[in-house]
């Protein structure tokens, strides 16, 4: 029996109220002393960034140049990429990337609970997410692949090699992109900037502090669509990753809103109240992998979770428009509509 959480209410009237509120483009291409930008597409999605610094541009097509040597080992529609030809069933000699993605990854699965499960393709595949072929499987489909669901059945072997079993598939698809962020602030700290902002798609990684000091505020957006963002979140080097139904869903005959973040307990998309969950915290990867675990977990037991492991922090909107934040955000978080209430939850349950 779940204990309900004691929560803080905190008026958005009581927080600071920003004079601008900029999307993560809009706060760095404000400042001066820019001295490199990137925009492509990867992952499946765009990315931009930003540098400062002398060397920045150099910085960052070296980051461009490695986010694309990620995709081709990661991807699981590239047919030369290390993941598609595991999933093939193929025995795989594994990059020292895809050997530490994979690491990291299982080690998040397990933590979760599962509720991150990297072997979620086939039920991707069901639904059609894969291919934006859409359709609603039906439930003798789902209950035939669900025993295919479970990141235990991946256990690369010592001598650095992956062989799946049969029937068993991955999906980097809720971690690439962390993972990503986290070797890309790497290596520009290894080129010596100590300011630049990442967007990977709804990742964030904000490396150290704005050109002149403060904070980078990062935009939160509405996933209800209403407005552009539902609020601003000022940090310095953290990564900032939301995941939310908004971001791929399709319609079903049955009028029913399906989306691509799965309950791989059920094979069905997880609705458990949230449109979106945001996560703050140091390692891209645990915020990425948290993103979507926790719009799994829903927002009561993702609050537990949180209590229980801590180290990052979380913003979670709910379907109804509800506002929650963790309590480490309560003087760095503020709502677009200031009249808002913003549930601030606290470590007692
Ligand atoms: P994200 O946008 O980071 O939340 O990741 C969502 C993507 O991860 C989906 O498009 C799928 O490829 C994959 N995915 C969906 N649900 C899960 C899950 N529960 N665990 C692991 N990967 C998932
Ligand atoms: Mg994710």
């Amino acid at each position: 029996m779940k204990r309900n959480p004691v929560f803080l209410r905190l008026s958005a009237a009581g927080l600071a109220v920003f004079m601008l509120i900029c999307a993560v483009s809009g706060c760095s291409g404000a400042s001066a002393g820019q001295s490199g930008s990137a925009s492509f597409f990867a992952m499946d999605t765009i990315m931009e960034m930003t540098a400062y610094g002398e060397g920045g541009q150099d910085a960052l097509d070296q980051v461009e140049h490695l986010i694309f040597t990620l995709e081709d080992l990661f991807s699981a529609t590239d047919q030369n990429s290390e993941v598609y030809a595991a999933n093939q069933g193929l025995k795989v000699a594994l990059s020292d990337y895809t050997a530490d993605i994979l690491d990291q990854s299982l080690a998040l699965c397990a933590l979760t609970n599962g509720a991150l499960d990297i072997t979620v393709r086939p039920i991707m595949d069901a639904w059609g997410f894969t291919t934006s072929d859409y359709r609603v499987p039906d439930s003798t489909e789902i209950d035939a692949l669900l025993p295919f669901v479970d990141y235990s059945l991946v256990t690369p072997s010592p001598d650095g090699t992956l062989t799946l079993p049969a029937g068993v598939q991955i999906d980097m698809g809720a971690v690439a992109k962390g993972y990503a962020s986290d070797l890309a602030a790497q290596l520009l700290a290894e080129n010596g900037i100590n300011s630049a902002i990442l967007s990977l798609g709804g990742n964030v990684m904000a490396v150290g502090a704005k050109p002149d000091g403060s904070n980078w505020r990062v935009g939160i957006k509405d996933p209800s669509g209403n407005t552009d963002y539902i609020g601003v979140v000022e940090v310095n080097n953290k990564a900032v990753v939301t995941s939310g139904g908004y971001e791929r869903y399709f319609t079903g005959d049955d009028g029913q809103v399906y989306w691509h973040i799965i309950d791989p307990s059920t094979g069905y998309p997880a609705k458990t109240g949230l449109s979106s969950v945001t996560i703050i915290g140091d390692s891209g990867i645990l915020c990425d992998a948290l993103s979507t675990a926790l719009f799994v977990m829903g927002a009561d037991d993702a609050l537990d979770f949180w209590r229980d492991n801590g180290g990052f922090e979380a913003i979670f909107i709910a379907e109804d428009g509800e506002i929650i934040i963790t309590s480490g955000l309560k003087d760095v978080f503020t709502p677009s509509d200031t009249s808002a209430t913003v549930t601030v939850a606290s470590y007692d349950r």
